[in-house]
């Protein structure tokens, strides 16, 4: 009789902390993997920062236009990549604040939680699949109006 007291009590527990349909448990494991990612991206971006010197001897020996081109290509993806490894780090850290404010886990546009499965995929996810697709959609047809 007490056991059944208590396992009602622990599932009441669970009830009270689960928040846009994740537990604790599962709040935390995304947690952990967000600042996983986070520290990893920090250490990415410091040590793209820091050879920022080695692209600047490797440009000035470049010689001929070839040369040069191949540097500038080189220089362009460092950028893409850093710009990139920047605005994850951006998306991780408005995860990790809306886990603060209780609000992660909801979709920002039909206010539906997001399945469990799809941010254990991609933790920073804002959106349910279904919002994800026609905003994706959305942004497609926008990327393809000729621009004249
Ligand atoms: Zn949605």
């Amino acid at each position: 009789m007490v056991c059944i007291k208590i396992y009602y009590l622990f599932l009441n527990i669970d009830k009270v902390i689960e928040v846009n349909g994740l537990n604790n448990a599962q709040v935390d494991h995304l947690k952990n993997k967000l600042q996983k990612q986070r520290s990893l991206l920090s250490t990415m971006i410091d040590a793209s920062s820091a050879s920022d010197v080695d692209f600047a001897t490797l440009a000035g020996e470049v010689h001929d236009k070839a040369d040069e081109s191949v540097a500038d290509l080189f220089g362009d993806t460092q950028i893409a990549s850093r710009h990139r490894a920047i605005s994850e780090l951006t998306a991780i850290d408005e995860a990790l604040l809306r886990i603060k404010n209780k609000s992660y886990g909801r979709c920002i546009d039909c206010n539906d939680e997001i399945a469990y499965s799809r941010l254990e995929a991609y933790p920073v996810a804002k959106r349910c699949i279904r919002c994800k697709e026609i905003f994706e959609r959305n942004h497609e047809s926008l990327a393809h109006v000729p621009s004249l």
